[in-house]
């Protein structure tokens, strides 16, 4: 999954942009007729029939800063500076706060994609705007902001990054607007729809792992089959799930996961009917001394979670009118598969034989999934059934389809080992024209991290890419892909195809080597970070690799250590998505290869992902990936990855000078041996970090830089004596 913070941007543009393009049609929406939130709230469904004419199916999450600031950049901009013109006569400080904002936002552009600069600068400024935004509505508004908030995310403060919040200050700060300008708009459209939403399908606070119940140790998940019927008006699915499980032990009661909204109408082992209780997102079925194979059948039905914000807060996306008219999409990563389909909700356990799906729809839509498509057979009410399957061992949150009107593309690839793999494109026919660029570029990434990370792990059933309305995630052999395809060129702008490009790493660092539990997930998301910042070194040299280095380096928010634990939910593990586990894992493998030296760095990282030892059906913690290395390094490198992973603590260097031209300095507290480059007016000396464990003396005319190529995880004090 890529970090979240990304899509903020997106969010504001796609406002802006609206408010700019429907300020012609008329509503009236006084916040100020509302007594207090229960009042406003209770008002919601009229609300609703108010704004429904209003209601743009166009996709916000498709606009991402990088095409918004080219579309503005491209022409648009000319149209957006005369309507903040408008705005800025009748309402001047909010024409500043606007305004700002387009200009923070080309700046951003303009450094991210021209000059490769952080953009840490930027997500700052932001946040403070946001804050201001907030701090300036009217209280009412401030109010209905509360409102949204309570049920979109209880925890966050209303300044910090999060979208829904954001989301639903920005649109009510573009109806105050509006109704000072006498201009109405749909500001309110979407925050309206998500609070109605989130009072019948959408789930706050699922996620996924956690500590494994007892009742689930015993189970080893060896199957699913999914039998579904998708109805996408009534955004409703029907049918059952047979589940292939190994019982280790004997046990009397099977525990699966399945969401309450999901209702189950019977249950079957080994074909004999059983009872069953559903409780607290959980069934539990009835058996006396199970042991050995059983496939447990489960018949249910009903509305899945609405995904609150695709692919961050999963559930289902459905779709209406345009472009995409009668998709349906899931995400799942936080939320795991029980929000559709009954599982064992836990990383430590994937189906080892792997999935088979049969989905019907109806017969004009397509369904993408994951594996090599066996049937479509067309039945003679309308609908068709999809039938899909895979062999791999998989995820359950990789367990997902996506309906739509796909075309699609197919071309192939040679590995690296010789193997043949099918590339199979689902793309929206609205853009098939971008198809072979796609998987040029696909090709292009394929070749470059077959040579980090060794052969594409799933040769025997496809290179997947299917194109979605929300932004891509890790669905093994199927990537979802959510860009503008006309924007991904060329080939080596790893800047504009970075969530294309960071997904597909995940076919390797997250689909075939797979976390143990959510605690360890930097295994995925810090790695596949720092695969990108390889890509660039493969394209640009160190130049580029260092320019993304630099990139995490600054992103680093370190709150919290990167393994804070063991059993950790998906939630817990990744902090409120503070995006540490991807920022401060990927600077963690740059310090690993600055340390062991790229003889020995680069091959092991190969080795790891390669070994025979290490099957798909393996999974792994932080210790494995320590005692790998130490293997391959002939050094314990404990102390190194406790340090950077299980603590917060940065390398404390001191620097004293203590007469003219005379130096000591100073580690005090240095877990390692590390490399350190110190840099005087005689040039740069490496040392290693155990030679300063005592303060030691240095004389040069200027001051000493300790580390000044930032490889390392520290701070730097200086004193005059
Ligand atoms: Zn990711």
């Amino acid at each position: 999954m890529i970090i979240r913070g990304k899509i903020l941007t997106a969010i504001f543009c796609f406002i802006c942009f609206n408010a700019v393009s429907q300020t012609n049609r008329k509503i009236y929406f006084p916040l100020s007729f509302y007594k207090d939130s229960a009042d406003f709230e209770k008002n919601i469904p009229v609300l609703l029939e108010q704004v429904k004419p209003l209601v743009d199916t166009a996709n916000p999450w498709m606009y991402t800063p990088f095409q918004m600031a080219n579309g503005f950049i491209k022409g648009d901009y000319q149209t957006t500076i005369q309507a903040l013109n408008i705005y800025r006569k009748a309402v001047p400080p909010y024409y500043e706060i606007l305004f700002k904002a387009y200009n923070i936002q080309l700046e951003a552009y303009a450094k991210t994609k021209l000059l490769h600069a952080p953009v840490e600068t930027f997500d700052v400024s932001y946040t403070k705007m946001l804050k201001k935004i907030y701090e300036d509505l009217p209280e009412q508004a401030q109010m209905a902001v509360r409102v949204i908030r309570q049920i979109t995310s209880p925890k966050m403060p209303v300044e910090n990054s999060d979208s829904l919040t954001v989301d639903g200050a920005l649109k009510l700060l573009l109806y105050y607007i509006n109704e000072k300008t006498g201009k109405a708009t749909n500001a309110l459209t979407e925050p309206v729809i998500s609070v109605y939403e989130s009072r019948h399908h959408i789930l706050p606070g699922l996620t996924s792992g956690g500590k494994l119940n007892p009742l689930q140790e015993k189970m080893d998940i060896r199957h699913y089959t999914l039998s579904l019927d998708v109805d996408i008006p009534g955004k409703r699915i029907a049918g059952n799930a047979i589940v292939k499980i190994n019982f280790l032990e004997n046990a009397d009661t099977v525990m699966l996961d399945l969401v309450r909204l999901m209702k189950v109408s019977k249950v079957t082992l080994n074909n004999k009917p059983v009872a069953f209780e559903q409780k607290d997102d959980k069934i539990f079925i009835a058996g006396k001394a199970i042991k050995g194979m059983y496939e447990v059948k489960i018949e249910y039905s009903g509305h899945p979670p609405v995904a609150a914000l695709p692919p961050w807060i999963g559930g289902f996306s459905w779709y209406k009118g345009g472009k995409w008219d009668n998709w349906a999409i899931i995400n799942c990563q936080e939320e795991g598969g029980k929000i559709y389909f009954p599982c064992k909700d836990h990383p430590s356990d994937e189906a080892d034989e792997g999935v088979d799906m049969f989905i019907t729809i109806p017969d004009s839509l397509s369904v993408a999934g994951p594996g090599l498509l066996q049937q479509v057979k067309k039945h003679n009410n309308g609908k068709a059934t999809w039938h899909w399957k895979t062999n791999y061992t998989i995820s359950n949150y990789c367990i997902v389809f996506n309906v739509g009107k796909y075309t699609v593309v197919r071309d192939e690839y040679i590995t690296v080992n010789g193997n043949k793999a099918p590339i199979e494109f689902y793309v929206s026919p609205y853009d098939s024209m971008y198809a072979d660029r796609v998987i040029k570029t696909r090709k292009f990434q394929t070749r470059v991290l077959e040579k980090y990370f060794g052969e594409y792990p799933w040769i025997k059933e496809k290179i997947g890419i299917a194109q979605t309305p929300a932004t891509g995630m890790e669905h093994q052999t199927m990537i979802t892909h959510g860009e503008p395809l006309e924007e991904m060129t060329p080939l080596q702008d790893v800047y504009h195809n970075q969530v294309f490009l960071h997904e597909y790493i995940h076919e390797w660092w997250a689909n075939k080597i797979s976390n143990k539990d959510w605690a360890h997930v930097w295994i995925q998301e810090g790695i596949a970070t720092y695969g990108e910042a390889l890509f660039f070194r493969e394209v640009e040299g160190e130049k580029g690799y260092d320019s993304i280095i630099q990139y995490i380096r600054e992103s680093i928010t370190d709150h919290v250590p990167v393994v804070q634990g063991e059993g950790l939910t998906m939630r817990q593990a990744f902090n409120d998505f503070d995006n540490n586990v991807y920022f401060k894992g990927a600077f963690f493998m740059h310090t690993l290869r600055y340390t062991l030296g790229d003889t020995v760095f680069f091959p092991a990282l190969k080795k790891f992902i390669s070994d025979v030892k290490h099957p798909y059906s393996r999974f792994f913690t932080t210790e494995d990936i320590e005692r790998f290395f130490s293997k391959e390094s002939g050094r314990d490198l404990k102390p190194l990855f406790h340090f950077y992973l299980y603590t917060t603590n940065k390398l404390d260097f001191k620097i004293n000078k203590t007469s003219e031209d005379s130096y000591t300095v100073y580690l005090s507290n240095n877990p390692f041996g590390l490399p350190v480059d110190i840099q005087t007016d005689a040039g740069i000396t490496r040392m290693l970090t155990t030679d300063i464990e005592k303060p030691f003396k240095i004389t040069s005319k200027t001051i000493p830089v300790i580390d000044p190529g930032n490889n390392l995880y520290k701070t730097v004090s200086f004193k005059e004596q």
